[in-house]
């Protein structure tokens, strides 16, 4: 019997992503993301190289919920709240909208919603808690999303992890992101 909780994460193949953005379009209809706003987004970092031989790194991401969340520290209201799975939440009813979670975000991944409240990405949970991935990840056209359990070692998320290089964003702020980027 399966007595452990999971712990839900991305594995993200950088060099997949072809900067189509069809995640972003998938996730704004998904999550009904207000004009303006977005709960994920492709990097890019660079160029690299030199002319006419350039090269531009694409890095999608959203938020990385984070195992040790410094938006959730700062939270006067305790809106910003985490789970036992470690998805890292938003209480709407609790949130006054001061914006002290967006400043300690050192990703960016949150915005205000029009309705006054904080908001961000919560790798779907909505689909999650009934067995399904996230939209992006169904979307990703290049195959560069991937989601799963990154404690259970058989799922294809830890064996990525486990057999390939790999680095996560800002690994210096101490937040422990559970958005893992493979090459
Ligand atoms: Fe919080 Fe930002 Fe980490 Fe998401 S990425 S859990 S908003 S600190
Ligand atoms: Fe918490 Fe909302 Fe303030 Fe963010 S804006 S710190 S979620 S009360």
């Amino acid at each position: 019997m399966k007595d452990r909780k999971p712990r839900w994460g991305f594995v993200v193949e950088y060099k997949r992503c072809i900067d189509c953005k069809a995640c972003m379009v998938a996730c704004k209809v998904e999550n009904l993301v207000p004009p303006g706003s977005h709960r994920n987004w492709i990097g890019h970092i660079g160029p690299s190289g030199e002319f006419p031989n350039l090269g531009l790194k694409f890095e999608p991401g959203n938020c990385m919920h984070c195992e040790n969340p410094p938006c959730m520290r700062v939270c006067p209201t305790g809106a910003t709240y985490q789970r036992e799975d470690g998805l890292v939440l938003v209480n709407y009813d609790k949130c006054i909208g001061c914006k002290y979670c967006m400043q300690a975000c050192p990703y960016d991944a949150r915005y205000v919603h029009t309705n006054g409240y904080v908001d961000k990405c919560t790798f779907c949970v909505h689909r999650l808690d009934h067995g399904q991935p996230p939209a992006c990840v169904e979307t990703c056209v290049g195959g560069s999303r991937h989601f799963g359990d990154l404690n259970d070692p058989e799922s294809e998320a830890s064996k990525m992890i486990a057999e390939r290089d790999h680095y996560v964003a800002y690994e210096e702020a101490g937040t422990e992101p559970k958005i893992y980027y493979v090459s």
